[in-house]
């Protein structure tokens, strides 16, 4: 088909919220030009190197319960949860002939596992989540890990406590893209396959995109879907300070061909765990084929690929407290992604203050499961339906970074996190020195990062862990200045609105 110059609503991004969001228009509004433009091999996507599981209760940890709008998030994941097997079949219905591939690829049940060797993080989420399935009613079973296929520990990280999800699984993330692509396809949304160079406004409203060969695309709505890398698109038509820069949560993750027998049925995986994921096994498709998943680099700037100590960690990890069988296995396919993680770890959706310009992004961890409501949603507001889930109003993008804890409870946090890590990645002490030692050093190093940000922000374990290190020349000087920005901004538009 035929590219036009000019669109109804062009979407930045061929991830699976791009994607998923330009069907779910297409199909409501057939009579919408709509396009989706990003480069066909989806440089640093998320969603293509996702495990991906479809886990609500899986990822509660014990911050879910703490402050509303986590609470917000924990409510769209599990309409998610109820609503992804009659997407998958309405997905199947678009595609028709070539369903079978999708139906093949999805995995019923998750497996929860708590490791011999977790920290006091793993644990207290593991916790957490408990009360939550039981607070809502959610179907689970304790189970023996002696009864597990596929599971396989060594012997100081055998699980101590395993729970099932039933109606918690994964589909392949792969598979549910390109299946997403063909349904776009055939309800005529066009695939431009091109990077988007910036973004085009007239006064205050959106008016298209430029694109990386100099060419340019009118609009009048655009959607925001270039998962971490959304915020640097916006930056040059936003005033300073509206929105909530983005990080950029670095995955490895690998598709594997076993060679040993007992291969895993259903999901396993641990509960999140300290500034990171849940280490997870994914059966896929194939006998024998297995995703393994994943860790969690966190940057400032785009990294160049995972990194080696990261990567040495966990693979490590993911032999000794979910199968150390999977070591024989062979390598198909290295992933590597950047989950879209906002300063405060929250996602960013909803118009900004340019008018026709939308966000869906900033999902972090769990952006495919939430994919059909997030689809949902920001459908309704761009065809202007009456918004009927007041759980998005947390995640506007033109707000401060939510804060969910005071400076001090960022640093004490962030310590803990790093004294989790530690022990996980193998670290013993002498009798004479506990783990203070490292407690306090992690404290002085968070305390720096928070007054060379003149204590404007509360940052998340997960973020502390990318800033910790840096210098003001390598982006913490950036990182302050959006912050007076923020507070400047943020302060204007409250008093605007009471005048
Ligand atoms: C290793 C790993 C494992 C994960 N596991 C899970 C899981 O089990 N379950 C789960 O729910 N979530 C998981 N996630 C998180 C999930 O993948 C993300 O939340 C979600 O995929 C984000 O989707 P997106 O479409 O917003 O962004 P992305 O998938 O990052 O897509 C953005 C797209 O925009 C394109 N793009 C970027 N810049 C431009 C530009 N300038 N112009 C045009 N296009 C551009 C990119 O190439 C990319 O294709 C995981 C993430 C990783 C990295």
């Amino acid at each position: 088909m035929a590219v036009r110059n000019s669109m109804d609503i062009a979407v930045v991004g061929n991830g699976v919220l791009g994607l998923s969001i330009a069907v779910e228009i297409a199909r409501r509004a057939p009579k919408l030009e709509v396009a989706v433009i990003g480069p066909p091999e989806r440089p640093l996507a998320a969603s293509v190197a996702a495990g991906a599981m479809l886990n609500c209760f899986g990822e509660v940890t014990k911050y879910t319960h703490q402050h509303p709008a986590a609470e917000a998030k924990f409510t769209i994941a599990r309409q998610a949860l109820d609503e992804w097997p009659a997407w998958l079949d309405r997905l199947c219905d678009d595609i028709g002939d070539d369903a079978a591939a999708l139906r093949a690829s999805r995995t019923e049940g998750t497996f929860v596992l708590l490791s011999g060797r977790s920290g006091h993080l793993a644990q207290e989420n593991f916790h957490a989540m408990r009360a939550a399935l039981i607070k809502y009613d959610e179907p689970h079973e304790p189970v023996d890990p002696q009864d597990i296929e596929g599971l396989d520990p060594s012997p100081t990280a055998r699980p101590s406590h395993a729970v099932h999800l039933p109606r918690e699984g994964a589909v392949d993330a792969r598979a549910v893209v390109t299946a997403l692509e063909a349904a776009a396809g055939r309800h005529g949304v066009h695939l431009v396959p091109a990077a988007v160079r910036g973004l085009l406004a007239d006064a205050d409203t959106v008016a298209g995109v430029r694109l990386a060969d100099g060419s340019t695309l009118s609009a009048g709505t655009v959607i925001l879907a270039a998962g971490s890398t959304s915020s640097a698109l916006a930056d040059s038509v936003l005033p300073p300070g509206e929105t909530p820069p983005m990080l950029h949560g670095n995955g490895l993750s690998l598709v594997t061909r076993r060679t040993a027998p007992h291969r895993a049925r259903e999901v396993l995986r641990t509960p999140i765990r300290a500034g990171s994921c849940g280490l997870h096994l994914v059966p896929l498709a194939g006998a024998d084929e297995q995703y393994i998943g994943a860790n969690n680099m966190v940057t400032l700037r785009p990294a160049h690929g995972p990194g080696v100590g990261d990567g040495h960690a966990f693979l490590r990890q993911i032999c000794e407290h979910l199968d150390q069988r999977i070591a024989s296995s062979q390598v198909t396919q290295w992933l590597h992604g950047a989950r879209p993680m906002p300063l405060d770890c929250f996602p960013l959706i909803g118009e900004s203050s340019l008018r026709g310009l939308h966000f869906a992004t900033g999902t972090y961890r769990d952006g495919f499961h939430c994919s059909p409501v997030i689809a949902r949603h920001v459908t309704d507001t761009v065809l202007d339906r009456p918004a009927t889930d007041p759980n998005f109003d947390w995640f506007t993008p033109k707000r401060l970074p939510i804060q969910t804890m005071t400076v001090e409870e960022a640093i004490a946090e962030f310590a803990s996190h790093e004294v989790d890590a530690a022990y996980e990645y193998g670290l013993t002490l002498p009798f004479w020195l506990d783990s203070e030692t490292v407690a306090q050093h992690s404290k002085q190093r968070a305390r720096r990062v928070h007054e060379e940000l003149d204590e404007l922000v509360a940052l998340p374990p997960d973020n502390l862990m990318a800033l910790q290190g840096l210098t003001p020349a390598e982006g913490l000087a950036d990182l302050r200045r959006y912050l007076h920005a923020a507070h400047a901004y943020h302060q204007k538009s409250a008093q605007t609105a009471t005048v």
